[in-house]
């Protein structure tokens, strides 16, 4: 390794609490690419392009990894691109969020053999950023355009990437969404150091360059309602992702100061995107110099944590009931949580908010793990006389999300539902029981992961240019 490598990897694997980072953000810059550089090369050509590729048949998208990790050892990284482009819409983005330890790297043959993965997810992002870099990544050019139109409504990673496939086959295709921005929970949801939000904002500009109509600030059922867009296209695609907050429901929940996790993260977003964000700056969302207690397990919870840290709390501290080993979050995100310094309280469960008008802390008890559930996984249980008090002056509630009642929502209770709120679909062509809807993500899956979304989208596509290509067939014949 050259100095300035081992320097990047001295200053990255510190806590950002205790990196300097911002006066040395130039150097930290030129570092980082030197080293992305040799280590994309380095690491890529670690693959030993093994007779199964186990990393390709657990990645959801089944990318075509070892040929691309081919083509960047030998620097043809145009191609490599191109082929990573050729299974998802967007490499870049699932190179930096997928929980790659549960997904390709995890299944890796060298991984598994114990001698570390081949790092698959940080190859990916590095030969996209290198395409946009160069200027390889360009706008659809329609060729031939079809005179059917798709209304999708939801701009997350479900809606864009069916919008961008339908795009490529001619269709003409309007997005409908209730927020001020495209990319769903890319945008508003995963915090910006995870995932900077200018990498989601080229993907969305692409997208309008290629002719995909974009209408922000449209809420179906509120601007705009499900039977007016029924008149308006041949299809529709509903993927609007979950966004029911589950609640706790304990003594002292009134008390000021306890948010849902997507308040504080969209805040914290908003912030990063430029905004003027009044209850962030006023100090309310602001974690500053606070004792800030999160409340869950999952990747949202880690998220909270690590936003947290950033904003340079006093203390961070997570209440999980169950333990590590039991925790659904990735071991990865709780691993850099834990190195930046948040206290893990595992095996804890609030029992009571105490404060008066305000939260100053959380009266906690000790769990235990009894037999596994019906999913496998350890039921907890309180240990008695175990209460125990801590200090807090924000308490994030991410206890996961469950889906808003779309039926009334949408002023349309003949669209039908599991008993989860989910949207039910036909699962080999993605209908729902409304003829021409059809329905991708989050809102058919419950709370998942960008990488099927984005699967999701790309099958929809598929399902729906069948069902409007059987349209305009039997138009002709009936005419
Ligand atoms: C905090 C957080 C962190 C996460 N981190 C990761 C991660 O690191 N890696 C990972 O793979 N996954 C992560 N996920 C999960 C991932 O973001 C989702 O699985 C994915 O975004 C789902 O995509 P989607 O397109 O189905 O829905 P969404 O991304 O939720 O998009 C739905 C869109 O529909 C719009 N919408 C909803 N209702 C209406 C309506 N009535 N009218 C118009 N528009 C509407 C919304 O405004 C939104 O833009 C995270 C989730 C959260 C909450
Ligand atoms: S899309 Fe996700 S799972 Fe698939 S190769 Fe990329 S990082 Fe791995």
């Amino acid at each position: 390794m050259t100095d300035k490598m081992l320097k990047f990897v001295e200053v990255n694997q510190q806590a950002p609490n205790k990196r300097k980072v911002d006066n040395r953000i130039d150097d930290f810059k030129e570092i980082y690419d030197e080293f992305i550089h040799d280590k994309a090369k380095e690491q890529s050509s670690r693959c030993s392009q093994c007779g199964v590729p186990f990393c390709q048949v657990h990645c959801p998208l089944h990318n075509n990894i070892p040929d691309w990790l081919k083509l960047a050892t030998e620097g043809r990284l145009k191609e490599a691109s191109d082929l990573a482009h050729s299974t998802n819409n967007m490499p870049e983005i699932c190179g930096r969020i997928c929980p790659q330890d549960r997904l390709c790297e995890g299944n890796c043959v060298i991984e598994q053999s114990g001698h570390g993965t081949v790092t698959i997810g940080s190859i990916e992002k590095y030969i996209t950023d290198t395409a946009w870099e160069k200027g390889w990544i360009k706008p659809i050019k329609v060729t031939k355009e079809i005179n059917q139109s798709v209304g999708i409504i939801g701009a997350g990673p479900a809606g864009l990437a069916c919008a961008e496939e339908l795009r490529k086959s001619g269709y003409k295709v309007t997005i409908y969404d209730r927020y001020d921005r495209p990319g769903g929970l890319l945008i508003y949801g995963i915090p910006n150091f995870k995932l900077e939000k200018f990498v989601v904002e080229r993907r969305t500009n692409l997208l309008k360059k290629s002719g995909v109509i974009f209408k922000q600030n449209n809420e179906v059922g509120k601007n705009i309602s499900l039977k007016n867009l029924k008149e308006k296209h041949d299809a529709l695609l509903i993927a609007t992702g979950v966004y029911k907050p589950r609640e706790i429901e304990i003594p002292g929940q009134n008390l000021k100061n306890i948010f849902p996790a997507m308040e504080f993260l969209t805040a914290s977003n908003r912030k990063g995107l430029g905004e003027t964000v009044k209850n962030f700056d006023n100090g309310i969302l602001n974690a500053e110099n606070k004792n800030v207690v999160v409340i869950g397990g999952g990747d949202t919870a880690m998220d909270c944590v690590r936003t947290a840290v950033r904003q340079n709390a006093k203390s961070v501290k997570c209440l999980y009931r169950r333990d590590k080993e039991n925790m659904p979050g990735s071991t990865r995100e709780v691993n850099n949580a834990e190195e930046e310094g948040v206290e893990f309280i595992w095996l804890s469960n609030p029992k009571k908010f105490i404060g008066s008008e305000k939260i100053s802390s959380v009266l906690v008890e000790r769990m235990k793990l009894k037999h596994a559930d019906s999913s496998g996984r350890k039921m907890p249980t309180p240990i008695s006389n175990s209460n125990f008090e801590i200090k807090a002056d924000l308490v994030i509630k991410a206890l996961g999300f469950d889906p808003e009642d779309l039926p009334k929502l949408f002023n349309d209770p003949s669209l039908s539902v599991s008993k989860w709120g989910t949207i039910k679909i036909n699962l080999k062509s993605m209908e729902t029981n409304i003829p021409g809807i059809f329905a991708a993500g989050d809102i058919v899956r419950g709370a998942s992961l960008v990488v099927w979304a984005i699967r999701d989208g790309r099958e929809a596509s598929i399902e729906i240019q069948k069902y409007l290509k059987k349209k305009r067939i039997n138009k002709v014949k009936a005419a």
